[in-house]
């Protein structure tokens, strides 16, 4: 039972002060052979990681903590793990690269998710990922409303990629600024263009007219915005 708050077991257990130097020769050997996988998998950055590089880097991870710290776990069956990665990451990357199909299904498509100002709801539907997500992206990339987009592309990597309309074409758009910034009505507290937080679609609206958006037929509104963007 542990009762009693114990410093000798909280920071050593009972292992001897020499297993210290240990831990330092099998931290080394976990560091050179994590380099060692990182050089040999012919990655040249960590950027853009796809999903299954991300699962053999966590598994890498996993054993090269393991093999650190743990007085029980003895250091070959972990280098046969590195070996193994390392053969499977080369086998898939050299299937991949072979085959558009699997590589599609590894790593998923590019998918528009917005064109001409509006959103494409199907896309976001079957993408599990929120319009608040999607809207922060457009923020970080300068963009105010919607109707400053021309096309934005959902990229395997989980970046967006945007084309953005010349100044002259800017349509009013739905605002992508977080709620302080965005008032979300039913009721139009004036006349004037709005735009369905929804989809984008934009609507001319009476004072205190409520109505459904024709595209999607949301009944919530936000003024829309014309500004054209300043680069
Ligand atoms: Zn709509």
């Amino acid at each position: 039972m542990l009762t009693t708050f114990d410093p000798a077991r909280v920071f050593l257990k009972d292992l001897p002060l020499t297993f210290l130097g240990e831990v330092a020769l099998r931290t080394a050997f976990a560091y050179v052979a994590v380099f060692l996988f990182l050089k040999l998998s012919g990655r040249r950055g960590i950027r853009q990681l796809s999903l299954f590089e991300l699962v053999v880097i966590l598994t890498l991870g996993s054993a090269a903590g393991d093999v650190s710290f743990y007085e029980d776990v003895p250091i070959v069956p972990v280098a046969m793990v590195f070996v193994t990665l390392l053969v499977m990451y080369r086998a898939t990357t050299f299937a991949i690269e072979r085959s558009k199909r699997l590589e599609s299904w590894m790593d998923g498509k590019p998918v528009t998710v917005i064109e001409d100002g509006l959103y494409r709801l199907e896309s976001l539907e079957g993408l599990n990922m929120s319009s608040s997500e999607l809207f922060m992206e457009l923020r970080q990339k300068g963009v105010e409303h919607l109707g400053q987009v021309r096309l934005a592309i959902l990229e395997t990597d989980g970046d967006v990629s945007l084309y953005c309309f010349e100044p002259q074409d800017v349509r009013p758009g739905l605002s992508v600024l977080p709620p302080p910034h965005r008032t979300v009505v039913q009721e139009a507290p004036a006349e004037g263009l709005y735009c369905c937080t929804r989809c984008g679609w934009p609507e001319r609206l009476r004072l205190g007219q409520r109505a459904k958006c024709s595209r999607c037929q949301s009944e919530n509104w936000a003024e829309a915005i014309s500004r054209t963007r300043v680069q």
